[in-house]
């Protein structure tokens, strides 16, 4: 069976509410990140309902490089298999998970490398950990592409020592991986 994609016409309704929700916030009638929100809340909707399992071998987990402890030396922007999952922040146990689950994990340091590997795995969904400016922006860039957007903790302020509830990933992957 082939892998879905979302409808053009939704996404070309995402990317409307985009621009008019930005131009709200410029014109401040509506909260800052509340556009990139828009993207994540419609695309995450839109994907579950399709109710579809992805084959493990399909689905990319992207992960921002703030979720590493900012004094780790380990190279896991190279290979998160690098982590020797010790402990010290979230990365190792969303490197484990994702080994359980038997699903490919990409540490990225920004859109750039981020699109850059959609290009190259063509996955039939991503999943995707950022902040709300983050991944608002990069659920936009991977339309039509099916995806999941968690949305990370900041208790050490924007892109410094993040953290994400590796249960709400868990549950996801409960949700649209084939078993
Ligand atoms: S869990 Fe992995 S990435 Fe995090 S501090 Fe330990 S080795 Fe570094």
């Amino acid at each position: 069976m082939n892998e879905p994609l979302l409808p053009r016409l939704f996404c070309l309704g995402v990317r409307g509410r985009f621009l008019f929700i930005k131009l709200l916030e410029a014109l401040k009638l509506a909260q800052p990140e509340a556009a990139e929100l828009s993207v994540i809340a419609s695309v995450n909707r839109k994907t579950l309902g399709l109710k579809r399992r992805f084959s493990p071998d399909r689905v990319l987990l992207l992960l921002p490089h703030c979720l590493q402890f900012h004094e780790c030396p380990r190279r896991i922007t190279f290979d998160i298999k690098n982590c020797v999952r010790c402990g010290g922040c979230v990365v190792g146990a969303l490197s484990g998970l994702a080994c359980e689950m038997g699903v490919e994990a990409r540490v990225t340091t920004g859109g750039t490398l981020a699109r850059r590997l959609l290009r190259e795995k063509t996955p039939g969904l991503v999943v995707a950990v950022a902040c709300p400016r983050d991944l608002g922006q990069g659920l936009l860039d991977a339309l039509p592409l099916p995806a999941l957007g968690v949305i990370n903790a900041r208790p050490n302020g924007d892109c410094f020592d993040t953290t994400v509830s590796t249960e709400k990933v868990r549950g996801l992957f409960d949700l649209v991986l084939q078993r």
